[in-house]
C-alpha cells in the first residue's frame, strides 16, 4: 500500500494528511495507553466531530459513566476545566440535564435523581465516525461513504440487558480499553457490508450500529 496516496477513510475524497484516533483521543484520560487505534484520514475529517466529541463526553460524563474509575479521572484532568472554560457547553449541558422522578425498570420509585437527556443527533456523528473507523480497521478496508450506518443509543435497562446478551454472540473487537471502549462486532450473513457493531463506553454507555449498502 502506498502511504503517500492513501486516501482518507472517512471521505475517500482527499489523501489522508494525518491519522485519527478511535475513538477519540480525547476519551482516554491521562496517561494514554499505548496502543490507541489509528486510522488514515484527511485533515477536514480529522476535526469534523471535535466540538460533537466534547459534548459527546461532557454530556455522558453526568451518567453513571462519570462516577467509573476512568470517568473520574476525566473529570480531574479536563471535564471540570472544560465547562469553566466554555459557557457554551454549559449552557447546552443545563438545558439537557433534568432532575426528575425516577423509577427502576420494576417501577420501583427511587426519588428524584438528574437524568440527562443527550443531544442524540451530535453523539451519533461522533459514533458512526467511530464504526467507520473500527469497520475499516476490522476489515482493512474502508467502508463506502455512501453507505448508510443506522445507530441505535441503547438508554433503557432492558435494553443494556439485550446488548449484554448479544455481546458474546459477536466476536470481540481486536482492540479494548477496559474501562473506557470495548466493542464487538459481525458480519450479518458473511456480507461485510451488513456488520453489527456494539460499543460500550465507561463500562455503562451502549450504542449499538448497523450498516448497510
Ligand atoms: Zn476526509
Amino acid at each position: 500500500m502506498k502511504d503517500d496516496k492513501q486516501k482518507c477513510i472517512y471521505c475517500s475524497n482527499e489523501v489522508a494528511a494525518t491519522r485519527d484516533h478511535v475513538p477519540p483521543k480525547c476519551f482516554f484520560p491521562k496517561p494514554r495507553p499505548s496502543d490507541l487505534l489509528t486510522v488514515p484520514c484527511c485533515l477536514g475529517c480529522n476535526k469534523s466531530t471535535e466540538k460533537d466529541e466534547e459534548l459527546f463526553l461532557a454530556t455522558f460524563m453526568f451518567s453513571q459513566a462519570g462516577g467509573s474509575k476512568e470517568g473520574k479521572r476525566l473529570w480531574n484532568q479536563k471535564i471540570d476545566r472544560m465547562y469553566e472554560k466554555n459557557t457554551g457547553l454549559r449552557r447546552i449541558i443545563s438545558k439537557s440535564l433534568q432532575y426528575d422522578h425516577t423509577y427502576t425498570p420494576a417501577g420501583l420509585y427511587i426519588g428524584k435523581q438528574m437524568t440527562i437527556e443527550p443531544d442524540l443527533t451530535r453523539a451519533k456523528k461522533v459514533v458512526e465516525k467511530i464504526v467507520r473507523g473500527l469497520y475499516f480497521y476490522q476489515y482493512k478496508k474502508p467502508f463506502a461513504k455512501e453507505s448508510k450506518v443506522n445507530i441505535v443509543f441503547l438508554n433503557t435497562e432492558s435494553s443494556f440487558q439485550v446488548a449484554r446478551e448479544k455481546i458474546d454472540l459477536l466476536l470481540p473487537g481486536d482492540k479494548a480499553w477496559p474501562g473506557i471502549f470495548e466493542y464487538g462486532y459481525n458480519a450479518v450473513n458473511q456480507d461485510q457490508a451488513k456488520s453489527i457493531w456494539l460499543m460500550m463506553f465507561y463500562s455503562s454507555i451502549y450504542f449499538f450500529a448497523l450498516t448497510e449498502n
